[in-house]
């Protein structure tokens, strides 16, 4: 089979990287891609929301599967684009993908169906919604852009002055143009945050093994929001119990509710949760793997991915047993000294060769004349596994301490709290 994989992070190194062990696959290309994919996978210069050239090269290379990684091309129609031209492709078609492409669709979509989450409202106009948080008048409250605002929609404002703000820089200054036309004012949850992606097929939900992030850019959560630091899998509170109520609660309910509303949702789907004193609660949906939780997850899969991704296609994933290794994974997230504000790109890396039994994903590099370079904020995302999470922590950090270059740095404890 020959497959194409859209995309180009260290999320798309870890699906190329577990395409690469699949006996069905002779090829596998990568668009863009980015230097450590280049190893597994022939990269090709299409950006991921590029649909027209990507179809045309699927076509023109005969692609058998198309695996659509990033929100922006799923949400953009990029799967509806190739099964127009008869090419498989995994991934949500547009109708589904609204589930993360427009918060006011999922919340509703909650609220219809039962499926516990914040109570919210939404608003189009800023005085409306300024009156609705004046007369809530509880803080913090979450304002949230409707569309996708990479990862930076989201404000939680300590007080009336912040959230006054928030509201007109969305609505009406246009700080994420069309995504903030519209904006989710929510309750303000509190509680630990478990990510559970999901296969499903539409019709059959098998969730993934749980796992759970670090969005903060420094130790003890401290510093700005950033696109994850680091993750570890499984979560240590994501227990029998808990999967069984969210296999009720929200899986179940959300894969029919999607299915109901005329939108069967094939692929994965990312449910991302809080643990609050009254139960689960959704935070968020994503309509794809999640980024850096995927770099936890399919090290931990024992089953070949490709055989998985066809049985979503074709609808038949009650058939196929999906196994996971009874172990655990860590990811620590290696970037570039400034991140996420600013920070210069074009280091050379040093170490890359020496790592051993690890698994290093790469995020943000480049090839230059030969050697592998920084290329962005995130730049490696050092994986290992380990018997339980106290060895792959270990393993990982081992790794970590082989590799350098100019102003890197890391967060030094990914997965030790114990809560
Ligand atoms: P991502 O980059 O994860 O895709 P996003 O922009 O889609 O993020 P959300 O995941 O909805 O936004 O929110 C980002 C973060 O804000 C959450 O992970 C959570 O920590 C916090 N958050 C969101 N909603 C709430 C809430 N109702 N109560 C408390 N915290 C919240």
């Amino acid at each position: 089979m020959k497959i194409l994989v859209v995309g180009g992070g260290g999320r798309e190194h870890a699906i190329v990287w577990k395409i690469a062990q699949s006996p069905k696959v002779d090829k596998i290309y990568c668009a863009p891609g980015n230097g450590g994919i280049a190893e597994l996978a022939e990269c090709v210069d299409i950006a991921a929301t590029d649909i027209e050239n990507m179809v045309k090269f699927a076509k023109d290379n005969a692609i058998d599967l198309v695996m659509v990684a990033p929100d922006d091309p799923l949400v953009l129609g990029m799967v509806d684009a190739m099964e127009k031209e008869g090419i498989r492709a995994f991934g949500p078609r547009a109708n589904a993908a609204i589930i993360e492409g427009s918060k006011a669709f999922s919340k509703e979509l909650m609220k219809k169906y039962n499926i516990p989450t914040a109570n919210y409202e939404v608003f189009t106009d800023s005085t409306s919604a300024i009156d609705y948080i004046k007369a809530q008048n509880t803080f913090p409250t979450v304002i949230k852009a409707d569309g996708l605002a990479l990862g930076k929609g989201v404000i939680i404002a300590q007080n009336l002055e912040e959230a006054e703000q928030a509201v007109h820089e969305m609505i009406d200054d246009g700080k994420f143009g069309k995504s903030g036309s519209r904006v989710v004012i929510e309750e303000f949850l509190t509680g630990p945050e478990v990510s559970v992606l999901a296969f499903t097929d539409g019709k059959t939900v098998k969730p993934m093994v749980s796992a759970q992030d670090h969005k903060r850019v420094y130790d003890n959560d401290k510093g700005l929001n950033t696109g994850g630091m680091g993750t570890f899998s499984p979560s240590r509170l994501y227990d029998d119990a808990k999967a069984e109520e969210c296999m009720k609660n929200i899986f179940v309910p959300t894969i029919k509710a999607m299915s109901s509303e005329g939108r069967p949702f094939k692929g994965v789907l990312y449910f991302g949760l809080m643990m609050t004193a009254n139960g689960v609660k959704v935070i968020e949906y994503n309509c794809r793997f999640g980024d850096p939780e995927t770099q936890v997850v399919l090290p931990r899969l024992k089953t070949d991915l490709v055989e998985i991704m066809e049985a979503v296609i074709d609808e038949r994933l009650d058939e196929i047993n999906i196994e996971w290794e009874d172990n655990a994974a860590v990811c620590v997230v290696m970037a570039s000294g400034g991140y996420p504000v600013s920070y210069k790109k074009g280091y050379e890396i040093s170490g890359l060769d020496n790592v051993g039994d690890l698994t290093v994903f790469h995020a943000g590099t480049a090839v230059k004349d030969g050697k592998i370079v920084t290329n962005g904020g995130r730049v490696l995302g050092v994986t290992a596994v380990g018997k339980d999470l106290d060895e792959a922590i270990k393993n990982a950090y081992a790794g970590v301490a082989k590799i350098s270059w100019t102003d890197e740095f890391h967060r030094s404890d990914i997965g030790i709290k114990k809560y």
